[in-house]
């Protein structure tokens, strides 16, 4: 069973192997959220079990949240290799200096794993297997004895590695063959592992599990139940973004702003309970959504808490290059600790949701004069 990119780069990771900060999102929106609280620029990868991804079009860089919408857009439902790419995984995007190629495997002939690596790493390895055939370096550890740190290093000086990257690069080789026995591998790869001014680290990831040994491995298929969506967003033909924790007060401020005489950009329900993390997505979703004008966020807390609301409110607002006016109406739940929070950030804030759907139309209408 072949693992997902996100999946092989967790284990990599667990077992000290470097890899770039990265999330996984299901959505252009949910990419604009996740960049706009990451260093940029970004890659946006299509999370596939086919590879030559990069070939296809299904790697691709952003240099703001603007642009990860864009390429999220683009990526998300391409087909590669006849396979629909439903999820992507946003990285911080690695400073490439060179890219190597590091793998193991089964070779059949000789009923033995194998360790593969190449100082031309990157999409062009299929065909380097062909071409230059001498350009892959094959060592064969003995299966029965450990695999030891020295020989790892020897592999790493025979790929030309500079010399004070030998040691680390010796160290992931050994790191990765023991992955390999670990989680009964066929396969466990790394094309490209990049030299970056931080030192080589693992850009892409590749694991195939034998299938006969998944029940000894409970732990990776349980990473394979995706976390459903954080939050639900609906777009709209206007400029205000509604942002509500719950359906029934979303629709209502909805409502209340048509009634003024706007029109409702987004239905954007945070659900109950939500969390300071998921408050700084919705408003970085709507944000970073060209057609907003004025976001109106209407909070009434139950078991959503106030104060929750109002950090991720004053996280998501510190990263915004855009124009946007923001209307908050926030009562209940740790109320007074939520209002407090917002008065020292210097946020204004309303109580009456009638008064808060009035300004936000009226906010609107000034932007459009
Ligand atoms: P694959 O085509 O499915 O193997 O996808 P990869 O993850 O290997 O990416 C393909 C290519 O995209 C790599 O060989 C790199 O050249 C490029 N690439 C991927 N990630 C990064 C990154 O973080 N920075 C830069 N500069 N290039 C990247
Ligand atoms: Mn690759």
């Amino acid at each position: 069973m072949r693992f997902f990119e996100n999946v092989a780069k967790k284990i990599f990771n667990d077992e000290g192997i470097a890899i770039l900060e990265g999330h996984v999102v299901y959505s252009p929106e949910e990419a604009v959220a996740v960049c706009s609280e990451m260093d940029i620029p970004v890659v946006v990868k299509a999370q596939v079990l086919t590879g030559g991804r990069g070939k296809a079009g299904g790697v691709k860089f952003a240099d703001n949240p603007g642009e990860a919408l864009k390429v999220a857009d683009e990526i998300l439902g391409m087909e590669i290799n006849g396979e629909k790419v439903k999820h992507l995984l946003i990285e911080e995007k690695a400073d490439i200096q060179h890219e190597y190629f590091i793998s193991v495997s089964i070779d059949r002939t000789v009923r033995k794993p194998v360790i593969m690596t190449s100082k031309d790493g990157g999409v062009e390895i299929e065909n380097l297997a062909k071409t230059n055939p001498e350009k892959i370096i094959k060592y064969y550890p003995q299966p029965l004895i450990e695999f030891l740190p020295y020989e790892a290093r020897e592999i790493a000086r025979k790929m030309e590695v500079p010399s004070e990257y030998i040691s680390q690069m010796g160290d992931i080789i050994w790191k990765l063959y023991n992955v390999f026995l670990k989680y009964d591998c066929e396969t466990a790869e790394i094309n490209p592992l990049v030299l970056t001014p931080k030192g080589l680290i693992a850009a892409d990831a590749k694991m195939v599990v034998e299938n006969d040994s998944l029940y000894r491995h409970q732990d990776l298929v349980n990473m394979l139940h995706y976390k459903k969506k954080a939050v639900d967003f609906v777009k709209l033909d206007g400029d205000i973004a509604v942002i509500g924790n719950g359906a029934g007060l979303t629709l209502t401020a909805m409502d209340m702003i048509k009634l003024n005489g706007g029109e409702p950009a987004t239905f954007l329900d945070i659900g109950g309970g939500a969390s300071e993390m998921v408050i700084s997505q919705a408003l970085n979703i709507v944000l970073n959504y060209d057609p907003v004008k004025v976001v109106f966020l209407n909070v009434l807390g139950g078991i959503t808490k106030a104060d929750d609301v109002a950090r991720g409110v004053v996280n998501a607002l510190k990263n915004v290059d855009r124009r946007v006016y923001i209307v908050i109406r926030l009562t209940g739940t740790n109320e007074k600790e939520g209002q407090k929070i917002l008065e020292e950030a210097g946020i204004p804030y309303e109580i009456s949701m009638e008064e808060a759907a009035k300004k936000a139309v009226e906010l609107c209408n000034e932007l459009k004069a």
